[in-house]
């Protein structure tokens, strides 16, 4: 007889949709959002040895690619779900879409499945924030953006709360997806005596005079965003959109003009800009910065590199905190994605079937 008779009370995943991720943000604020983030953030980069790592597995086709990114410490355990498409905004869908999931480590039990979208430009966002905190030069103010779509206003605003970043110079070739970024900053409150926007005719003017110069676009090919030469010594390059083989940003002689920094080095040296260069090229673990291991920048003319793919340790956190605010503000469903069984062993009975012998003989006579 089994050992389970009392029903247990229903465990409930917590299903957080699109909407419920928007009121998150909409009612603690961009800035909370993005300072409280980075600090999960780099305070998970600190317990480096804790965490189970991998890189992540992805499935190419000719038009972008669909990875899976688990990760996993002693009591969490999270994986992401995310494409990259190029293509995807000319048939009306956004280049990157993510879902994710956190679980506990000891049952797997699934405590949250949730959108991921807003929450990875989040998430990339704090993330080149707590890079730049580290690689950039302290005096920083002016940044270059070239390629202003999904991403853009999350990375500007990144840099604004996180870095003190004053003014923003922005190339991106489709000239409405910049006029877009400086419509929505204004919009949401930032006007030129917070932040002041030039909209840039080319990337080699947004480049001029930038401290620190991101890199968001999206093209499947090994591209060159902007003319090695306008590299100047002392800038801070957050290069985010190279991100998949055949998928690059920056000229190699960008790569050797100063140091790279990685997140996870088995997996960017298939995905980053590395990629290009040879199998022993000198690259540096950000978190052995963070931990103050190595050396980050070292002098005010260095040029840093932030080879930035996305490590699945960013999306632990950040699922951590949309799953801790989502609590406390009483947002997302409760669903019965895992089934509550008075006898866990007793999956079958629990379906309370009855006249299973007649549904057999109609199945086999229909
Ligand atoms: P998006 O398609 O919304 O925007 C990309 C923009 O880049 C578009 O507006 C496009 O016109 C512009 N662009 C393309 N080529 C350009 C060029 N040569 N010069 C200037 N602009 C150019 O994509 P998104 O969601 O903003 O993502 C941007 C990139 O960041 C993608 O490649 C994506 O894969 C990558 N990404 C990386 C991370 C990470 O963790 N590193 C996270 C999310 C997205």
């Amino acid at each position: 007889m089994s050992t389970h008779t009392t029903a247990p009370s229903p465990l409930k995943t917590l299903f957080l949709s699109s909407p419920d991720v928007m009121q998150i943000i909409r009612r603690l604020g961009v800035r909370s959002c993005l300072a409280d983030m980075a600090e999960m953030i780099q305070q998970d980069y600190l317990r480096w040895h804790d965490f189970d790592k991998s890189k992540r597995l992805a499935i190419y086709s000719d038009h972008g690619v669909i990875e899976l990114m688990p990760i996993a410490d002693a009591s969490h355990y999270s994986f992401k779900y995310v494409n990259g498409h190029p293509g995807n905004t000319r048939r009306g869908l956004p280049t990157v879409m993510a879902l994710g999931a956190l679980s506990d480590t000891d049952t797997g039990f699934v405590r949250m499945l949730s959108e991921l979208t807003f929450t990875t430009a989040l998430r990339t966002a704090a993330t080149s924030a707590m890079a730049a905190r580290a690689l950039a030069r302290p005096d920083s103010d002016c940044m270059a953006l070239i390629g202003s779509g999904a991403q853009g206003e999350f990375q500007a605003l990144a840099f604004y709360y996180l870095l003190g970043i004053r003014r923003l110079q922005v190339f991106d070739i489709d000239r409405a997806a910049a006029e877009k970024l400086e419509h929505n900053l204004r919009a949401a409150g930032l006007d030129k005596t917070c932040l002041d926007i030039v909209v840039c005719e080319s990337a080699e003017q947004a480049l001029h005079g930038a401290d620190i110069v991101t890199t968001a676009t999206a093209d499947q090919s090994q591209a060159r965003v902007f003319d090695a030469v306008r590299v100047e010594p002392g800038m801070h390059l957050n290069a985010v959109g190279g991100d998949s083989p055949g998928k690059t940003e920056l000229d190699p002689l960008v790569l050797q003009s100063g140091r790279v920094f990685v997140e996870f080095e088995p997996q960017t040296r298939i995905e980053g800009e590395i990629q290009q260069m040879p199998g022993n090229f000198p690259v540096t673990a950000l978190w052995q910065v963070l931990a103050g291991n190595a050396p980050g920048r070292q002098s005010a003319d260095q040029v840093t590199i932030f080879d930035s793919v996305g490590f699945a340790l960013e999306d632990f956190s950040a699922l951590r905190f949309m799953y801790d605010k989502a609590q406390e503000l009483g947002l997302g469903v409760p669903v019965s994605i895992m089934p509550t069984l008075s006898n866990p062993k007793d999956l079958f009975g629990s379906l309370g079937l009855r006249d299973i012998a007649t549904d057999a003989v109609s199945a086999a006579e229909q």
